[in-house]
C-alpha cells in the first residue's frame, strides 16, 4: 500500500522529469488532483502532503465533499472537469472557480449569468473533441476558436484555454500527435486571445506526452488516489 503522500511526490517527480526532457520549467505545470469518486477524507490527506487544487466530475459529489470538509474547502481550488448539464450551471457557478468542460455558447452564458457578483470571474477552459471521437464531449476544433472568443466576451466568465481527453492509447507516439493538434489549436488562440494562459491536457496514463507537448495543467487522479470503483456507470 503506498499512500496519497507517496503517489503524490511520485506524480511530482514525473512531471519534473516530463519538464526536463521537454526543455521547461517544472512550475511551468500545475497539478490538478482528481478526486472523483474518493471521499473528503482522501482529500485532506491530499492537502496534508501540500495539494491545493482538486477536479471533480459530479456536483452533488463534489458538493457533499465541500461541506464535509467545512472551512477547509475554502482554501482549496475546486475544478469542475465533468460533463454540465444545463440544470447544473448555477451550483457549478456558485461552488467552483473553474470550469474545464465548456462546449457550447449556452453554457457558458448560463455559467456567466449564475456566477455570483460576489467571486471573480469562473475561469473556463474550452473542451475540444481532438480525436473526433463520435462519443466524446468537446466542440469540433474548427468551432474551438470562435466559442473561446464569445466566451471571453462573457462578464463573469474568465476564458483561460483548452482543454482535451484524446482517446486512450498506450502508443507515445499516438498520444504524442493528439496532443501535438490541441498545442497548434493553442497557439492559434494565443495568437488571438493572449490572456489564454492554461492547456489543460494530460492524465494518470499520458502526462509525460501531453507535457512534451506544451500542456500546462495535467488532471491526475488514479496515479495518486488509486483505481476508481468501476460501479460508477459513465466514469472515464
Ligand atoms: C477522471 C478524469 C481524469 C483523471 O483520470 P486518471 O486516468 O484517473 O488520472 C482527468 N480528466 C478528466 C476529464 C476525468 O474525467
Amino acid at each position: 500500500m503506498t499512500s496519497i503522500a507517496d503517489n503524490l511526490q511520485q506524480v511530482h517527480t514525473r512531471i519534473a522529469r516530463a519538464c526536463t526532457a521537454a526543455g521547461r520549467n517544472p512550475a511551468s505545470v500545475r497539478l490538478l488532483a482528481v478526486s472523483k469518486t474518493f471521499d473528503a477524507e482522501a482529500i485532506r490527506a491530499a492537502m496534508a502532503a501540500g495539494q491545493r487544487e482538486f477536479g471533480e466530475s459530479y456536483v452533488q459529489e463534489a458538493i457533499a465533499k465541500q461541506d464535509a470538509l467545512g472551512a477547509q474547502a475554502s482554501m482549496l481550488c475546486w475544478h469542475y472537469i465533468g460533463p454540465i448539464q444545463s440544470n447544473k450551471t448555477r451550483e457549478i457557478a456558485e461552488r467552483f472557480a473553474w470550469v474545464h468542460g465548456v462546449e457550447r455558447l449556452k453554457i457558458a452564458q448560463r455559467l456567466s449569468a449564475q456566477r455570483p457578483d460576489d467571486l471573480p470571474p469562473l475561469n473556463v477552459c474550452v473542451q475540444v473533441n481532438i480525436s473526433g471521437e463520435a462519443s466524446k464531449s468537446g466542440c469540433a476544433p474548427q468551432e474551438a476558436l470562435a466559442l473561446c472568443a464569445e466566451v471571453a466576451r462573457l462578464p463573469h466568465l474568465r476564458l483561460r484555454g483548452l482543454m482535451a481527453v484524446p482517446a486512450p492509447s498506450k502508443d507515445e507516439h499516438e498520444q504524442r500527435a493528439a496532443f501535438h493538434r490541441l498545442q497548434e489549436l493553442f497557439i492559434a488562440l494565443r495568437a488571438q486571445l493572449p490572456q489564454a494562459d492554461t492547456l489543460s491536457a494530460g492524465m494518470s496514463d499520458d502526462l509525460e506526452a501531453a507535457i512534451a507537448e506544451g500542456a500546462t495543467l495535467v488532471r491526475v487522479g488514479t496515479a495518486i488516489f488509486g483505481s476508481r470503483p468501476r460501479t460508477l456507470a459513465g466514469v472515464p
